[in-house]
């Protein structure tokens, strides 16, 4: 059945003619829906916007009551409007009344009408409200009244957008284009930052909706997406992918989507309903993006990422903008929002004006992550569908800290995050007060506070802690924010102006630490079971040799005259320590033959994060210079609970007998053979779990920056004896839970350590 009079090419040019009418808004909702009733047969037309409490009144109507307009509200996920809202989906029926969302409004005298159709109105995925129309009779819709009622709805999408029916929201009451949003993500960096939303990759804008010439927009859209195949496929035979931050693998799969013919099939349909080539990609992007939204496997949900993508790309084209956006001028306050993003391209952004990072995706452990954490901008991952809920412009909160987000806040959060930012701002006031102080516990045990770094970016840090120098820095950080591979010559220039900076102040360089979720963009990617088990760290620097010898000729060199101090990733067994160290000394007598100044000193050390070390403790304290733990890995082995896995990353307490006894073993091999130990770790830079690492033993630690604070804090209150000997008899206790974490709370609040 064929119920459209004159298909949506006529409708779409008549609604071209009203939407261009010097009329009221009001006025031009009103002509609108007589025109869709009548294009579509239906005795009823009606328009529903979602008010900013959630609720969806009625702003024009053909057929009901003209009195219910303004006055009839359905609250959110009442009645089948209600539900077509929740649901983002749309909903035909030919016997409405009963179905059981059905809710009957005598004000409206929808009694009489069986049939309903009704399509949510949806921009950018957000539901901005519901179009609907009725029919007495009982009958079906087509997929062709489907269509076109989808269409329509997105035209009124971009009118709701634009800001033309706010004028006439009831009184009180306001539409929920600018509803506030809670978003809850993951914490990717701490701290709160408010500011105004910077879209990375901004919305293109689309002016041009209805189509004067179907025929050509059909061409233009082939055209587009020839474009974007060949585009996809020069960016893979080029083999450099780097720059996109992307890998090979995903450009595969988005070479494969660019070919997928449903999604092809869906645009050309939307097409020939009479839209533009842009228009129609975006009606299908809304869709995908309103799946996406209610999508919860996170695998379909990626595949529907990638359609999104590729429908950015094809409106670039077809508007005529360069992928990858030129960098405006950030404004003061800027609070980034993208779906994802590289760490080079946070980098690119001038950091006095970055005040929060709001990302779709990015795990804790992400590199994004690690950048924003160096850069101390809070930043807040996995909020779904955040750069098409958020307008450039919008006042955004992020709160790093709860890995939160709020949007568009009342006044009374957004106080409220003020306050929050306020006490921080206190607190951060008291740390730096203490930046003068020793860092000395209550019974004078004197304890070494490093920072951990990456990039140039950390260095300032130093100062700004008062830290004695860096226990861990990460060189894979340089390596994962450059587009290719650094030469020998630029990791050296990186190496001497850390040295240079850090003024004296030790610096312990960590080799490579490359593999598992450490992906360099440039280098091959080679498909493993378990990556964290896998080829990775120091196995790599064994196995390619070239790589971790430049590396090291790069820090010798670097180190000319100056103190220097090395650490191997990774070591599982003391000859693997052994082997390597034959390959840094091979190099440094190979410099010293060229006639290079070596280093005054050179210590070469351990990290301890693979527990078979642990059983051979009194080889490696006897055979390495100082050792360093790293919790990190060191808690994810021991426990066999991937870190990176939100499901079991936490599920073990470093705080039970069992790592307790493990760290203690190490501290006490290391004291009797006087190696020096640092713990370089997450746990060494919480003020709790440092407080006991001091209680077994540990003298120093390297942590983020922002932690050094609140560890001085801590252990400038411990009585460090006392915490000694409650830790002997808690560990040899063997009684009750061995989860000790409550009862060594329970002796920082007895003894008021700051914790
Ligand atoms: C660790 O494993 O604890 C560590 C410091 O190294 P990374 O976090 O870089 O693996
Ligand atoms: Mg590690």
């Amino acid at each position: 059945m064929r119920g459209a009079h004159g298909g949506s090419g006529v409708l779409l040019r008549r609604l071209r003619e009203v939407m261009a009418a010097s009329i009221s808004p009001q006025e031009r909702l009103d002509r609108l829906v007589v025109l869709i009733a009548g294009n579509l047969v239906a005795e009823v037309c009606s328009v529903y916007v979602l008010r900013e409490d959630g609720s969806l009144e009625l702003y024009a109507t053909e057929g009901l009551n003209r009195e219910a307009v303004h006055l009839t509200t359905m609250r959110a996920g009442e009645g089948l409007v209600g539900l077509i809202a929740r649901e983002a989906e749309p909903l035909a029926l030919s016997d409405a009344q009963n179905h059981p969302a059905f809710s009957y409004r005598p004000e409206t005298g929808e009694e009489i009408y069986r049939s309903f159709l009704g399509v949510p109105i949806l921009r950018g995925g957000a539901v901005m409200g519901v179009l609907v129309i009725q029919n007495r009779a009982s009958r079906l819709y087509s997929e062709e009244e489907i269509e076109t009622l989808q269409t329509t709805a997105m035209i009124m999408a971009e009118m709701i957008a634009a800001g033309g029916l706010k004028s006439l929201a009831a009184p009180g009451a306001s539409i929920g284009l600018d509803r506030p949003i809670h978003g809850i993500g993951v914490s990717l960096a701490d701290g709160v930052g408010l500011g105004h939303a910077v879209l990375h990759e901004p919305r293109v804008a689309i002016t041009n909706l209805i189509a004067e010439n179907p025929a050509a927009e059909v061409q233009r859209l082939e055209a587009a997406i020839a474009q974007m195949r060949a585009s996809i496929d020069e960016l893979i035979e080029r083999g450099d992918v780097a720059h996109i931050g992307e890998h090979r693998d995903v450009l595969e799969t988005f070479r494969m989507f660019a070919h997928d013919q449903g999604w092809l099939r869906r645009m050309r349909e939307v097409v020939l309903t009479g839209l533009t080539a842009e228009a129609a990609v975006e009606r299908v992007q809304s869709d995908t993006r309103a799946k996406m939204l209610r999508q919860t496997d996170p695998y379909l949900r990626e595949r529907l990422h990638d359609l999104d993508d590729l429908a950015n790309r094809l409106l670039r084209t077809l508007v005529g903008k360069a992928n990858g956006v030129a960098r405006e001028e950030l404004p003061e306050n800027a609070i980034l929002i993208a779906r994802s993003m590289g760490p080079a391209a946070l980098l690119d952004y001038d950091r006095a004006h970055l005040r929060g990072l709001v990302l779709e995706e990015g795990g804790p452990t992400s590199h994004i992550a690690i950048v924003a954490r160096a850069l101390g901008i809070p930043a807040v991952g996995e909020i779904v569908n955040a750069t098409a809920l958020i307008q450039s412009g919008d006042a955004v909160i992020v709160d790093g800290q709860a890995g939160e987000v709020q949007i568009r806040p009342q006044p009374d959060v957004e106080n409220a995050y003020k306050d929050k930012a306020r006490l921080r701002a206190r607190k951060q006031e008291q740390y730096r007060k203490l930046k003068s102080q020793p860092a000395v516990t209550k019974d004078g045990v004197p304890i070494v506070l490093q920072i951990n770094a990456g990039l140039l970016v950390d260095l300032p840090n130093l100062d700004a802690t008062a830290a004695a120098g860096i226990g861990l820095f990460r060189t894979e950080l340089q390596f994962m924010v450059a587009e290719h591979m650094p030469t020998t010559a630029e990791q050296q220039a990186l190496y001497a102006a850390v040295l240079e900076q850090a003024q004296g102040r030790p610096v312990t360089f960590r080799t490579l630490d490359i593999g598992g979720d450490k992906v360099l963009p440039y280098m091959e990617r080679i498909e493993e079971e378990n990556p964290a088990l896998g080829w990775r760290a120091i196995r790599i620097g064994l196995d390619r040799p070239r790589l971790l010898r430049a590396q090291v000729r790069a820090l010798l060199r670097a180190g000319s005259g100056r103190d220097m101090k090395i650490m191997l990733p990774m070591i599982a067994t003391v000859d693997e320590f052994q082997r390597a160290r034959t390959i840094v000394r091979r190099e440094q007598a190979m410099l010293e033959k060229q006639g290079h100044v070596p280093p005054l000193s050179l210590q070469l050390g351990v990290m301890v994060e693979v527990p078979s070390l642990l059983f051979e403790l009194p080889e490696i304290v006897r055979e390495a210079d100082f050792l360093s733990i790293g919790t990190n890995d060191l808690m994810q082995f021991l426990f066999a609970a991937d870190r990176e896995n939100k499901r079991v990353a936490d599920r073990f307490d470093p705080l039970g007998v069992g790592a307790l006894r493990a760290l203690r073993s190490i501290v006490e091999a290391a004291a009797e053979a006087k190696c020096p130990i640092t713990v370089c770790g997450e746990m060494g830079g919480k003020p709790l779990e440092t407080m006991v690492l001091i209680g077994l033993g540990y003298r120093a630690f390297s942590m983020s920056a922002a932690s050094i604070g609140p560890v001085k804090a801590m252990l400038r209150a411990l009585d460090a004896g006392k915490l000694a000997e409650r830790l002997d008899w808690m560990l040899a206790a063997g009684e009750g839970s061995t989860n000790l974490r409550p009862q060594l709370a329970a002796f920082a609040t007895e003894f008021k350590v700051p914790v």
